[in-house]
């Protein structure tokens, strides 16, 4: 007689292939452990020295659990949740604007949601040209996102004035504020500013951010 449980196959009161399984043998989950008699199963070197009760492993309960560090789960929440902010200034903007439709959908990386609050926004997309005359509102939005923040200069405009070797061009938005990735061309497509977000992800992945924070607090307290 074959009967199943919710566990896997038990069997009993009769043989499968060649050898006889008695009533109280029972296999569980593919994992070859055997509980006889409804006693705990022994583990160790046959002589039943070590003795773990069920309670002791619960595959349910083992899926459930990881074992990372601190570093590592903060990079992986600041990595997939990169807020943008939008900073437009000319036609690599339109690219920008593309790449959060739905052809290249940059949701599939948690990026979607631009803010064009610097309060709410991780990463400045600075994609334009750079006149003087809004060099300094970049810095000024800049200077009022709050830490940590990344930049990214999409375009050769953004990233040293492009063809705009003149009096009215910023020649690259790194003289005011750190970038951390450059995308090349005029204008880059959706795609290679996707690529330049994957890199930053790669970047963050890096950072430590439990020792940069122990190491400020360490330089407040002088
Ligand atoms: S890099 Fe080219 S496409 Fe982008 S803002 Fe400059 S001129 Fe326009």
């Amino acid at each position: 007689m074959k009967y199943f449980t919710s566990g896997g196959l038990s069997v009993g009161g009769g043989g499968v292939g060649s050898g006889k399984v008695s009533e109280k043998e029972t296999v569980r989950d593919g994992n070859a452990a055997t509980v006889s008699g409804g006693e705990p199963a022994a583990v160790g070197g046959g002589d039943g020295a070590t003795s773990v009760s069920h309670a002791a492993y619960d595959s349910k309960i083992e899926g459930n659990v990881i074992f990372t560090q601190v570093d590592a789960a903060i990079n992986w929440m600041r990595k997939n949740s990169l807020w943008p902010m939008p900073m437009g200034l000319a036609c690599c903007a339109i690219e920008l604007m593309a790449t959060g439709a739905a052809r290249f959908d940059i949701s599939r990386f948690g990026m979607e949601v631009m803010r064009f609050s610097p309060r709410q926004a991780d990463v400045m997309i600075v994609s334009g040209t750079v006149t003087y005359k809004m060099a300094l509102a970049v810095k000024r939005i800049w200077d009022q996102m709050a830490e940590p923040k990344w930049c990214i200069a999409m375009g050769a405009c953004a990233s040293s004035g492009g063809m705009y070797r003149s009096y009215a061009v910023l020649q690259g938005i790194d003289n005011l504020i750190p970038v951390d990735v450059y995308i090349s061309g005029c204008p880059p497509r959706p795609e290679a500013l996707l690529e330049g977000l994957m890199k930053l992800q790669r970047k963050i992945e890096g950072e430590k951010p439990v020792e940069e924070h122990l190491s400020s607090l360490l330089e407040a307290q002088g």
